[in-house]
């Protein structure tokens, strides 16, 4: 009998499969898409390659999570350091995510100029760097005591970090900088967004510094596009099975029956990276079920709309752009498209003189039903985008090769997901309300975005650190 059946082959799903087959569990990874790695995959259409939704690697540098689970299973990426980070774009001005908070320092005071900026952005900059330097703490949720003993790990951060975590983003916003006009607000708005998933009204501050703060960490392109993480992770597992959907699972006395339409497997242990609001379907046991259906309340319905484009240029592009309109586009609910280059260099995903661009927005699930009026929806926000997108980085309708869009119903129908991001980390929905990587089934356990700890790769990583200290491998 397998020791490990692994649900998913997304970020969380990929690495503890890897991992665990590299420690000698004798394990098996299923993904029902053709592809591997979920939200971070890369898929070919109409001839062109795409990153399907992340772009951007966080997190690897000695020390770290990310590289740490790479090392762990002798996989050394093939990466371009980042900086800047982002490029920021807003009402023609060109703001440039440098790593170093001085040269990032000269372009904010230049672009949004204000008495208060060094002090903040200066005390951003110390919240990223001290906060990653901090180890110990784990979460179990497997029992009341375990998941009290867990928490209680925290308090050398909640002693640190407590005047941030206690204090709603807006208000402190508003209290520091006392009063900032809109363009300054729509700019830190649209950045927090992109790591922290909500608006600074939602979340307490010691989130929002972590997500404005993310860029004067180390960010990594990935050559071959992220889907070519995934193929390196899994190289040396024995057993990963692509076009391989879990449609249901049974719990029996000490190991788990897992069906794909045409086999069943057995497995000691189960982990899941569908999301928590898509998980009780998979089992008929009405307590397994309600466990998953009490954390569907966290569902946001928070999502992202994306195009894909392949452009001809010899203009040299940098990776990353925000472009920021002051108002919403029309069917997304933000004003902030992000928007992302392949390398000039990269012939894995584009033909020399080619890029692939992968532009994401946020919107609304709900949207995006597949009424009468869908398609029209989707190519009215397809080519609003498409010209913004034009526009803000010149390029001209004769230097697009192709182009096509995706909603949160084109992610159902692959990744088995609509809503992306993950849960955001409000002051509502935070530490003790998250579900964990354990649960109180024997054998059950779960990893991805929507768990603990938060979205992204070093937020998925969390979790993945997690679940090795809770599985004691
Ligand atoms: C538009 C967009 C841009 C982003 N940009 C970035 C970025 O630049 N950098 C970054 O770090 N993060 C980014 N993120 C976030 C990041 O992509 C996600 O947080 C992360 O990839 C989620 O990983 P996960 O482990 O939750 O797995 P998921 O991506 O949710 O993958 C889960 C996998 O499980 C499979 N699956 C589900 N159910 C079953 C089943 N029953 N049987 C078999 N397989 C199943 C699915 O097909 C899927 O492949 C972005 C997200 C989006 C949507």
């Amino acid at each position: 009998m397998l020791e490990y059946a692994v649900v998913g082959s997304g970020v969380g799903g990929c690495s503890i499969a890897a991992y665990l087959d590299a420690k000698g569990y004798k394990t098996v990874l299923f993904e029902k898409d053709s592809n591997l790695g979920g939200c971070s995959s890369t898929f070919t259409r109409n001839s062109y390659m795409y990153n399907t939704g992340a772009t951007t690697l966080a997190g690897y540098k000695d020390g770290h999570i990310v590289k740490s689970l790479f090392d762990s299973i002798g996989y050394k990426p093939k990466l371009l350091a980042t900086d800047p980070a982002i490029v920021i774009i807003q009402n023609g001005k060109t703001s440039p995510r440098y790593r170093d908070l001085e040269k990032f320092l000269t372009v904010v005071e230049q672009n949004y100029p204000h008495p208060k900026n060094r002090e903040f952005w200066t005390l951003v900059y110390e919240l990223n760097k001290k906060f990653y330097s901090i180890d110990g703490y784990y979460y179990s949720n497997s029992s009341f005591l375990k998941k009290a003993l867990s928490l209680l790990s925290y308090t050398p951060i909640f002693l640190k970090f407590f005047r941030y975590f206690s204090v709603n983003a807006k208000t402190f916003l508003d209290h520091f900088f006392g009063g900032i006009d809109k363009e300054y607000l729509d700019f830190l708005e649209a950045q927090i967004m992109i790591v922290a998933q909500a608006k600074s009204s939602e979340i307490n501050f010691f989130t929002c510094a972590l997500a404005l703060g993310y860029t004067f960490n180390e960010t990594h392109y990935v050559y071959g596009g992220m889907g070519a993480l995934f193929d390196g992770m899994s190289a040396d597992m024995k057993d990963v099975r692509v076009n391989s959907e879990i449609k249901k699972i049974e719990k029996k006395e000490g190991y788990y029956k897992l069906y794909t339409k045409d086999e069943v497997i057995e497995a000691k242990n189960v982990i899941l990276n569908s999301t928590v609001y898509a998980s009780a379907k998979l089992f008929d046991e009405s307590s397994i079920q309600n466990y998953y259906k009490k954390y569907e309340k966290l569902d946001n319905r928070q999502s992202s709309f994306m195009l894909y484009v392949t452009i001809k240029s010899d203009v040299e592009f940098a990776h990353h752009y925000q472009i920021i309109q002051d108002e919403k586009f029309e069917g997304s609910i933000s004003n902030a498209l992000f928007v992302s280059f392949s390398d000039k260099d990269d012939e894995q995903i584009a033909p020399k003189g080619y890029y692939s661009i992968t532009a994401s927005i946020h919107t609304d699930v709900r949207f995006w039903q597949k009424d009468a009026d869908y398609k029209a929806k989707k190519e009215r926000l397809k080519n609003l985008l498409l010209e913004s997108l034009m526009k803000n980085l010149d390029i001209q309708t004769s230097q697009i090769i192709d182009c096509i869009s995706a909603t949160p119903s084109t992610f159902a129908k692959y990744i088995s997901r609509s809503q992306l991001g993950g849960n955001a980390i409000t002051m509502k929905n935070f530490l003790p309300f998250l579900p964990s990587n354990d649960t109180p089934i024997k054998g059950l356990y779960n990893v991805g975005d929507t768990v603990y700890a938060a979205q992204g790769w070093p937020g998925v990583m969390l979790g993945v650190n997690n679940l090795k200290k809770l599985l004691h491998v």
